[in-house]
């Protein structure tokens, strides 16, 4: 009862960051109060003109010292920052790694929260927490209006080392099917897993494309996962909550895993989906719906918008359509993503930058109304005009071959910095039929409440590195054993909990528990 009124605040706190955020929007500018400028120059953090070191390199994407955000925001401001990963490194990770190993880290840095966890209880950043009291009252304002949101960027230690991008809307991703197809068939959305998989083997044998060949792929995914079907199988992946025990546990490290992979497995045998769904990769929907064979997917609406109007020369009538959940082997309705749940990646502060104070100014600055802008839909008269006071994207600016995402990063938009998203932005670049698709999902309440990212102590992160990944990667390839055929479930299943155990899977479990308490009784 005490857990289900906690997590009823998260909600209640997730729906006033919302709210917090939008009145964001509508603000006159706040000006920075207690921020060090003056009438004419509002931002300003210092009176001379400072050039900051900056590692960043968040999804493979080096800072370019030219985007026109950081320009507008170093006028604001008299901050620059200079990124230092060269634009021809394609491996921020590894990049990451060799500067941490090195110790001559970058005054700023962006990385996600798990690197964090890892790094910041050792010294090598600083804590934001103190600096935030004292400099910087329009984060300090936005984190004891979203106590909910402090509680998730706060260490095992009781200090915060990094703002993230907090991430805004509810809906992550969704189910899509090639309407036209089921159209063409006769056939309904599915609606159940058995209607699920008659569908699968309709577009199997059915010959859907119309080319006379059986060369129709049901299911795909580019993420090279399985995880959407298992959660058809009634099982969370990752680690989850479970209510009836009381205790976290990982989807597959249960016992209704050997049943969820058995089906999984007996699908993939018919052929019922990508035989390469291991290895296909991120270009899987310009392949499978560029060459009229893919079926089914689940993936983020707003990536996934746009693939009809792309297509619609090469693949005549293709409708790939957004569609509820069907229900899960246990009746409900429910999808696992959500925003809310996604890989937190923000900013901090190295412990050798010389200008702390003005860092956090300037961090402060991207949480002011003009900040937010900025960080949200670029530079005002470039990338949006305001009209009554809301920020609306220039159609020139719209009107590109790029995705959203690539258009947004070209110019700096909307980078992973510590900054507050405004969903709105994000809606401008949808069809209507996407938002429709997002809005049934929401109003419909699908999405199930994401498990926190928690905060672990420096004896509870030994644990986990010392046993997780190994557990991880003995996971995966027994999935594979299983889903190529190569293992019988039946078989192995006990043999494979067994062996989880032995690597150490309840150690981490019970780590997972102790964080999952503080995190409720922070
Ligand atoms: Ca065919």
């Amino acid at each position: 009862m005490l857990h289900k009124l906690k997590r009823m605040f998260a909600f209640l706190c997730a729906a006033a960051l919302v709210l917090s955020a939008s009145a964001c929007g509508q603000d006159k500018a706040s000006g920075g109060q207690g921020v060090a400028g003056d009438a004419d120059s509002p931002y300003k953090v210092s009176d001379e003109p400072i050039t900051l070191s900056f590692f960043y390199a968040a999804d493979n994407k080096p800072f370019d010292d030219n985007y026109p955000v950081f320009k507008e925001a170093a006028r604001l401001t008299n901050v620059t920052l200079h990124g230092t990963v060269p634009q021809s490194n394609s491996e921020g990770g590894q990049a990451f790694a060799t500067m941490m190993a090195s110790g001559n880290v970058d005054d700023i840095v962006t990385t996600s929260k798990s690197s964090f966890d890892k790094y910041a209880t050792s010294g090598a950043f600083v804590a934001l927490d103190p600096l935030i009291d004292e400099y910087a009252p329009d984060i300090k304002k936005f984190l004891d209006d979203n106590p909910n949101l402090r509680k998730m960027i706060t260490e095992g230690d009781g200090h915060i080392y990094f703002l993230p991008r907090f991430e805004q809307g509810d809906a992550a991703q969704g189910w899509y099917i090639r309407q036209d197809w089921l159209d063409k068939l006769g056939l309904e959305q599915p609606k159940t897993v058995d209607e699920f998989y008659e569908v699968l083997k309709a577009f199997r044998d059915r010959d859907p494309n119309g080319n006379g060949e059986q060369d129709e792929i049901p299911y795909f995914h580019r993420q090279k996962n399985l995880n959407a079907l298992y959660n058809l199988m009634g099982i969370c992946t990752g680690f989850s909550y479970n209510e009836k025990t009381g205790h976290v546990e990982h989807g597959s490290y249960t016992e209704a895993y050997k049943n969820a992979v058995k089906t999984v497995a007996q699908w993939y045998k018919e052929g019922l989906i990508d035989r390469e769904i291991f290895t296909r990769g991120n270009n899987a929907r310009e392949e499978l719906l560029g060459n009229n064979t893919g079926g089914i997917t689940h993936d983020w609406f707003t990536s996934t918008d746009g693939y009809n109007q792309k297509l619609e020369g090469s693949v005549p009538g293709i409708n790939f359509a957004a569609f509820p959940p069907p229900a899960d082997v246990n009746g409900v309705q429910w999808e696992e993503t959500s925003r809310a749940q996604s890989t937190l990646k923000g900013w901090g502060i190295a412990s050798s930058n010389e200008h702390p104070i003005e860092t956090i100014k300037y961090f402060n600055f991207w949480y002011t109304d003009a900040g937010y802008r900025l960080a949200n839909y670029g530079v005002e008269g470039t990338h949006y005009d305001l009209v009554d006071g809301k920020p609306v994207f220039k159609q020139e600016f719209l009107n590109t071959t790029k995705s959203m995402t690539e258009a947004w990063w070209s110019d700096g938009i909307a980078l992973y910095i510590g900054y507050v998203q405004d969903f709105d932005a994000e809606k401008q670049w949808m069809s209507p039929i996407t938002v429709d698709a997002f809005d049934m999902y929401v109003s419909n309440k699908y999405i199930r409440e994401a498990f926190p990212l928690l905060s672990f102590t420096e004896d509870e992160q030994k644990v986990i590195t010392a046993k997780w990944s190994a557990i991880e990667t003995y996971m995966k390839e027994q999935e594979q054993k299983w889903i190529f055929g190569t293992d019988d479930v039946d078989a192995t299943f006990d043999q494979y909990m067994a062996q989880c155990k032995q690597l150490g899977m309840d150690e981490v479990l019970a780590v997972y528990d102790a964080a999952y308490e503080r995190y409720l009784n922070s």
